[in-house]
C-alpha cells in the first residue's frame, strides 16, 4: 500500500515523568507513516483524493503542544488515534516519538517508542430470546455505536431461529454486523460483554435464554486464542443463524481458518 510520510518534525514540548521535563521543556522529534491509497491523487492530480500533509503536521503540532503528558507512548496514541480518526483515507498509521535529551546520564541518540495502529474490520453476531427481543437487538446496536473509535458499518436484517443447544426455550431473532474499530479484539470483547452485563445479561443455563449475546465472529484476517476469545468464533460454520446474516453483510470475506468465503461456507452447511 502506498504511504505519505512525515518525517523528523521537530517540536519543543513539556511531556515526561519529572517535573524538570514539565517546566523546562525538552525537543521531540515526530514521524508519522501513514497508510492510503494514493493512485487516484496521483493519477488526476486532484489533492481532495488525497491527505494533505500540511494540515496533518499541523493538527500533530495542536495536540502535541495543547497537553503535557507523562508518557510518550501516551502522545503516541494521541497522534495515532486523531490522525484515524479525523483523516478519512488513512487506514493505518506509523507513530515514531524521539526524545533526544531524555533524562538519562549515558550517551544516546534518542529513545523512542514507534506504535503502528490501523482500523480494523470485525463481524459480530448479535442473539436475543427474552423480551422485546427486536428491541434488545437494536439497543445492542446503538450501544455499539456509542464505544469509542467505532463506527457500525452494516447490518443485516434480523432473522427468527428456532434455538440451539438447549431447545426448551423460546425462538431467537438472530442479526450480524460488520465495525469498523480502533479497539483490539480484547478491548471489544471486552466491551460487548460490558453491553451485555449493562443489558442485564445473565449467564445461567449454557447456551440458555439470553437478553442479549453479543459474539465475535471474524476480526480482520486474525487467529486468536485466549483464555477469553476465539476468534473465528468455533461455531460459526455450524450455525445457519450465524452464515445466514453474515452472508448478507460479507459474502465474499474469508474465513481465515477454512480459507473459504462465506458464501461458500453457507453453501457447504446447506449441503450438510
Ligand atoms: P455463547 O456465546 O457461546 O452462547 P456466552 O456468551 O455465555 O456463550 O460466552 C461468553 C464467553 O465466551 C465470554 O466470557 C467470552 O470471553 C468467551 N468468548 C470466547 N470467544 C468469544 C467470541 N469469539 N465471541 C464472544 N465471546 C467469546
Ligand atoms: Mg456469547
Amino acid at each position: 500500500m502506498d504511504k505519505i510520510i512525515i518525517e523528523n518534525l521537530e517540536l519543543i514540548a513539556n511531556h515526561g515523568v519529572f517535573k524538570e521535563e514539565k517546566f523546562l521543556g525538552q525537543k521531540f522529534i515526530i514521524s508519522v507513516e501513514m497508510t492510503t491509497d494514493t493512485r487516484k491523487a496521483g493519477k488526476t492530480g486532484d489533492l481532495s483524493s488525497s491527505t494533505h500533509y500540511g494540515f496533518v503536521a499541523d493538527d500533530i503540532e495542536k495536540l502535541f503542544l495543547s497537553e503535557s503528558f507523562d508518557l510518550i507512548e501516551t502522545c503516541a496514541e494521541k497522534i495515532a488515534q486523531m490522525i484515524l480518526t479525523k483523516y478519512k483515507l488513512i487506514t493505518e498509521v506509523k507513530v515514531t516519538i524521539k526524545k533526544p535529551w531524555a533524562p538519562i546520564k549515558k550517551h544516546f541518540d534518542f529513545v523512542a517508542v514507534e506504535i503502528t495502529r490501523k482500523w480494523h474490520t470485525a463481524y459480530l453476531s448479535l442473539g436475543s430470546n427474552m423480551g422485546d427481543k427486536k428491541a434488545n437487538l437494536l439497543e445492542a446496536i446503538e450501544n455499539i455505536k456509542k464505544l469509542e473509535d467505532t463506527k457500525v458499518t452494516k447490518v443485516s436484517t434480523i432473522l427468527e431461529t428456532e434455538p440451539y443447544g438447549y431447545t426448551e426455550q423460546d425462538m431467537f431473532l438472530n442479526a450480524c454486523i460488520e465495525v469498523k474499530t480502533l479497539l483490539t479484539a480484547s478491548e471489544l470483547i471486552e466491551k460487548l460483554l460490558e453491553i451485555e452485563l449493562l443489558m442485564g445479561r445473565k449467564r445461567i443455563i449454557k447456551w440458555g435464554p439470553r437478553i442479549i449475546d453479543l459474539d465475535i465472529l471474524l476480526f480482520d484476517n486474525d487467529i486468536i486464542n485466549t483464555e477469553n476469545l476465539t476468534v473465528p468464533h468455533p461455531y460459526m460454520c455450524d450455525r445457519m443463524f450465524v452464515l445466514e446474516p453474515l452472508f448478507e453483510i460479507a459474502p465474499y470475506v474469508i474465513h481465515p481458518i477454512k480459507r473459504a468465503s462465506i458464501m461458500e461456507l453457507k453453501k457447504l452447511l446447506e449441503e450438510k
